[in-house]
Formats: C-alpha cells, sequence, structure tokens
C-alpha cells in the first residue's frame, strides 16, 4: 500500500509511520511527489488495516496497491522517474542516444569508436567486457581490460559507461568501473544479481527477458527497487517470435504499456531486436515516436569486423544519421535529442 502524506506533515510525522510499518514486519519506501512524502509498505501487508494508518497525524489517504509490482507502479508513484547519470538525465524530457560496439575489442577500437559515437550525437557510451554468448567457443570479452578500457573512452569523451553485468559476484568489479550497470536479457531473472545490482544504488540497464511478459519484466525491476536502489531504466530489446527474418521481434506496443503502467524510463534497443544494421534507423524512429525515452545502439567504427555482432552493427556516419532523425521525430513529439553533456558531474 501506499501511503501520501500531508505536505504539511513533519520529518517526525514521516518517521512514526515508517516506524509503525518497520514494527509490523513490513519494509517502507520513500519517495516524494509535488510536494509530499511517499511510503510505499511492503511484504506481507494481509494482516495491516489500512484505517489503522489513516488516522495517524500526518497521513493524507492510504491507498492500496493492486498491481504486483509495487515501486515500479504508477499506483506508487504518479510522476516519471528521471534517472540521472553523471549530470546526465534519462526519462525527462530529452532523448538520450547511447551508442557503442557489441564487445570492447581492442583499445584503438574503443578509442576511435567512442570518439566517433560522441561527434555523432550519442551521450552514453555502451560496449561489454563480459559477453554473455550463445556459445562457449564464441569471443568472451576483454573482461577487467575491457572495463578499464571503457574508462579510457569516458575519460576522453565524458561519455557515461554502459556496460553488462553477468552475475552478483561479478557486480563489484564492474561497478568500479561503470556508469550503469547493464542487465542483459538472459539475466533478466537471475535474482541473485537482481539483488545485487539493487544494493549498488547505481543506474541500472534491465533489459527484457526474450520471453518475458510485462508483469514478468516489472517484478524483475521491483527486486532492484525493493534493494532500495530507485535507479532503474526498462530496456525493450526484442522478443523471440515465430520470425526469424528478423532476430527478434521488437514489442513496439510495451514501450506505452509500460510507461503507462510505469513511471521508469524506458530505453529501446533496436540492434539487438532487428539483428540487422539496415533495419535500425527506422526501427530506432518508431520506438521514439512511440514514447520511448532513450536507444541503446551498437555502432562501430568499423562494423563490419565487429568481433561481435557485426550484422546489426552501425558504422558511425549511420549514427550521425539515425540521431539526426530521431532528432527530428523527437521534436514531432515535443521532445530532442540530447546532444551537450552537462559540464559539471553528479555522479
Ligand atoms: C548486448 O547488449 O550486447 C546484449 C548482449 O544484449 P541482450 O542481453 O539484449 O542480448
Ligand atoms: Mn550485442
Amino acid at each position: 500500500m501506499v501511503i501520501v502524506m500531508k505536505s504539511v506533515a513533519s520529518q517526525r510525522d514521516i518517521d512514526y509511520v515508517v516506524r509503525r510499518a518497520q514494527s509490523l514486519g513490513l519494509k517502507a519506501h520513500i519517495s516524494a511527489q509535488n510536494g509530499q512524502t511517499l511510503i510505499g509498505v511492503t511484504g506481507d501487508i494481509k494482516g495491516l488495516d489500512p484505517k489503522s494508518l489513516t488516522g495517524l497525524r500526518g497521513v493524507e489517504q492510504v491507498r492500496a496497491m493492486t498491481r504486483p509490482f509495487r515501486l515500479a507502479s504508477r499506483e506508487f508513484k504518479s510522476e516519471r522517474t528521471v534517472v540521472t547519470v553523471r549530470g546526465r538525465e534519462v526519462g525527462g524530457d530529452g532523448i538520450v542516444i547511447m551508442a557503442g560496439p557489441c564487445s570492447v575489442e581492442t583499445r584503438d577500437q574503443i578509442v576511435r569508436t567512442a570518439a566517433g559515437c560522441a561527434e555523432a550525437g550519442a551521450t552514453f557510451f555502451r560496449g561489454g567486457a563480459f559477453k554473455p554468448r550463445s556459445s562457449p567457443y564464441a569471443f568472451q570479452g576483454l573482461a577487467e581490460e575491457g572495463l578499464a578500457l571503457l574508462a579510457e573512452a569516458r575519460e576522453l569523451t565524458g561519455m557515461p559507461i554502459v556496460t553488462e553485468v553477468l552475475s552478483s559476484e561479478q557486480v563489484p568489479l564492474v561497478a568500479q568501473y561503470a556508469d550503469v550497470l547493464q542487465i542483459g536479457t538472459r539475466n533478466m531473472q537471475n535474482y541473485m544479481l537482481l539483488h545485487a545490482a539493487g544494493e549498488t544504488g547505481m543506474p541500472v540497464l534491465l533489459k527484457r527477458g526474450m520471453m518475458s511478459t510485462v508483469e514478468e519484466f516489472l517484478l524483475s525491476a521491483e527486486y532492484i527497487l525493493s534493494h532500495g536502489n530507485p535507479n532503474v531504466l526498462l530496456c525493450e530489446r526484442g522478443i523471440r517470435t515465430f520470425e526469424t527474418y528478423t532476430r527478434n521481434s521488437l514489442d513496439i506496443n510495451v514501450v506505452p504499456a509500460l510507461k503507462e503502467l510505469s513511471h521508469l524510463p524506458v530505453i529501446v534497443d533496436p540492434s539487438h531486436a532487428t539483428g540487422k544494421a539496415s533495419l535500425v534507423k527506422a526501427v530506432s524512429k518508431g520506438a521514439i515516436a512511440a514514447g520511448a525515452d532513450g536507444l541503446i545502439i551498437e555502432a562501430h567504427h568499423d562494423p563490419e569486423r565487429a568481433w561481435s555482432d557485426a550484422f546489426q552493427t552501425i558504422s558511425i556516419p549511420r549514427l550521425a544519421e539515425l540521431t539526426d532523425e530521431v532528432d527530428a521525430i523527437a521534436r514531432a513529439v515535443g521532445r530532442a535529442v540530447v546532444r551537450e553533456p552537462l559540464a559539471q558531474s553528479t555522479a
């Protein structure tokens, strides 16, 4: 349930409600909206009579939450969440472009690709140092050496780093280098990993499981949120269907559906959704028209020679073209691509 405090409620009133919830073995999650404090109460609330809370000092209203995902839902928080990463906002009015190679390969590749992506209008740099490959014989990533190269790319361009973490054991290492922890489609229901990512408090880009429903997706986000981390970005990257022409099928429905159900920012990955470089630009435009807050795109200074996902990786000139066309679509829906990084770091 959500306890909406009056705007005049004092800190003591809030603390009292929190302690009351905790004394019943429940967890209290605080957030603010329109100058009012909201206290989300989670746990086994069956024995809790809402009337026993309505009379407490400072309480304006007690509302039930009907969705199984609670902290992720609009019922808990109707205002959209804006996640700030090194001074860059995700989920605000601006559209963010995250771009970079599928895998970190060499220093030369990272330096050239990062500089190219920044120039082409990207404001976040992506790249995998730990790769979840379908085959154990495929390139598995450069591990810590790759993370260090990503950190170098951040030094050079100022772009925050989005990189994947494959297991809960890896979280402390990846968190030392990353600005956004990426949890991949294959790990969307790795609850130990979600828990560990939740405990870092860091921004997490959670990709939708390739066979997961919207409810399962939001329940996975809920794992991160329920461990005290409000900085979750939802990422639609295509789901498995009967279609084989494309690698996956982008579920465009899910963009407005997630916006309706949740306050969290939505990012679309047209690269893994299509698996084809030639389709990435058109699908990117569709995603922004449907209400996505940003895109994560595989780009490389020499895409044909990419060590992984070469088919779906676009060149730097194509990324620049994409950014311009996406900006035109964004402006048609009252938004714009964020191009200038903010000078001040808030990370
Ligand atoms: C990736 O972003 O390179 C990746 C492996 O994505 P996904 O988990 O969506 O397959
Ligand atoms: Mn990839």
